[in-house]
């Protein structure tokens, strides 16, 4: 039997949420001797799966689906994966697809995974949960749709050989429950906030919105995207798509920069999956040193620009 799992791609090239959701079914696939089969949506290129363990490669390719909507995605996912695993990464698309996925095909539905499951059957695999302050473990007997908590897992090669199939689907456009009607950009990252691997993030230590552009000459020199606190975005100071923590988004770069931010709970809640936090602060006793890798006491406003030069020296 195959398990199924959503290689979630943007104008055809696999995120690298999609690529860690590919490596951990192929880690179930050999624990419970079975096959990876990929489901993309429209014509990445199938090769770069089979690198992960992918050994077929499901292309949907209709035009309803060319924009985003969670119902249609889901539906044409149901048809296609036909198994009792379906795992998707908890995207912005993964998660909102998953739950109405597990609706339609009658799975249970289990959320912000972060480690291979210990046994296959019956599935038993720990979570995140408590705003990643608690780990669950849970045992699901059925089917089963699973979403990988982003940059927990890791992205894992694994060369197999592979096949690749247009798969055939009977989306129309009644499916379609939500029309993007126009976007506006909310936020200057050139770079997702979610799937960066470096952030420079900053709090109300930076005193106005005026004081940003050292945050943005160190995220631009480090190719990072920029963050903030929660207080931060409610002024007005940055905007709400940059705001990380319990109420905001929660990633987990290789490399987050704390500036200027004390790191209460909620905060962290967001940041602490980071593989390693860097805090910048002139405050000896700010909270977030304990949670720090490296901790640098000092004025943001003259430590930043003088990690910056530094940086472009080294880079130079
Ligand atoms: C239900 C709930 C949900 C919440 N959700 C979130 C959330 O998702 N994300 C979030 O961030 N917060 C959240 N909060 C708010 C959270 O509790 C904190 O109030 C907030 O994180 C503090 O933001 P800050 O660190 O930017 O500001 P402050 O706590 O004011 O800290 C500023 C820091 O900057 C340092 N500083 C000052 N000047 C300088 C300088 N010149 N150089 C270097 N350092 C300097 C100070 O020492 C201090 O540590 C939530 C709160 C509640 C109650």
């Amino acid at each position: 039997m195959a398990i199924f799992v959503f290689a979630e791609s943007h104008e055809g090239k696999y995120k690298k949420a999609g690529l860690e959701a590919v490596s951990y079914a192929k880690v179930t696939a050999d624990l419970s001797g079975d096959t990876v089969t990929a489901i993309v949506f429209g014509d990445s290129p199938a090769d770069e799966l089979y690198k992960y363990g992918a050994s077929k490669v499901l292309k949907i390719q209709n035009d309803v689906l060319n924009k985003f909507d969670a119902n249609s995605y889901a539906k044409a996912l149901a048809e296609v994966a036909q198994g009792d695993i379906i795992i998707l990464p908890s995207t912005n698309e993964g998660a909102t697809i998953a739950p109405v996925l597990a609706y339609k095909t009658g799975a249970s539905l289990v959320t912000n995974v972060e480690k291979a499951p210990s046994s296959v059957s019956p599935f038993t695999v720990a979570r995140k949960s408590f705003s990643g302050k608690g780990i669950e473990t849970v045992s699901v007997t059925g089917k089963i749709v699973i979403t990988i908590l982003q940059n927990s897992f890791g992205i894992k090669e694994s060369q197999v050989s592979g096949t690749e199939e247009v798969a055939s689907i009977s989306v129309t456009d009644s499916d379609v429950k939500v029309k993007v009607i126009s976007t506006d950009l909310a936020s200057s990252n050139k770079i997702d906030l979610k799937e960066a691997d470096i952030v420079v993030s900053a709090g109300r230590g930076m005193k106005g919105p005026e004081n940003w552009g050292i945050i943005e000459d160190l995220a631009s020199v480090l190719g990072a995207a920029t963050a903030s606190s929660k207080p931060v975005a409610d002024v007005g100071w940055r905007p709400h798509a940059e705001h990380v923590g319990q109420t905001g988004k929660a990633i987990a770069p290789k490399l987050y920069i704390a500036i200027g931010i004390s790191g209460a709970i909620q905060h962290l809640a967001g940041v602490n999956g980071s593989k390693t936090i860097v805090v910048i602060n002139n405050d000896p006793e700010a909270p977030f040193f304990k949670s720090a890798d490296y901790g640098i006491i000092g004025d943001a406003f003259d430590v930043v620009p003088k990690l910056t030069e530094e940086l472009k020296k080294f880079k130079g």
